[in-house]
């Protein structure tokens, strides 16, 4: 079975190839990864917690934001995740 996600999707998540061509599982599966953090970053931004760490809830610095918006942590507290 196969559901091609591509064509719902904005070109901005950078789903298709550069000719259009559908991706591979790899970068589904990455698409899904993406999908997961935007949704909870809007999560956050409901609850007003947009922009603060989850570990230390120390303000994630606004550089780091504007590199990924969907941030979760601040630098410190992602070194220490190790991930
Ligand atoms: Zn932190």
């Amino acid at each position: 079975m196969k559901t091609n996600i591509t064509s719902l999707a904005p070109p901005c998540l950078g789903l298709a190839g550069s000719d259009g061509t559908e991706v591979t599982g790899l970068s589904l599966a990455a698409y899904a990864h993406k999908l997961a953090r935007i949704e909870a970053a809007l999560a956050r931004m409901d609850s007003g917690r947009y922009g603060f760490c989850l570990t230390c809830e120390g303000r994630i610095k606004l550089t780091r934001l504007e590199a990924d918006p969907a941030e979760a942590r601040c630098d410190t507290c992602d070194m220490g995740e190790g991930a």
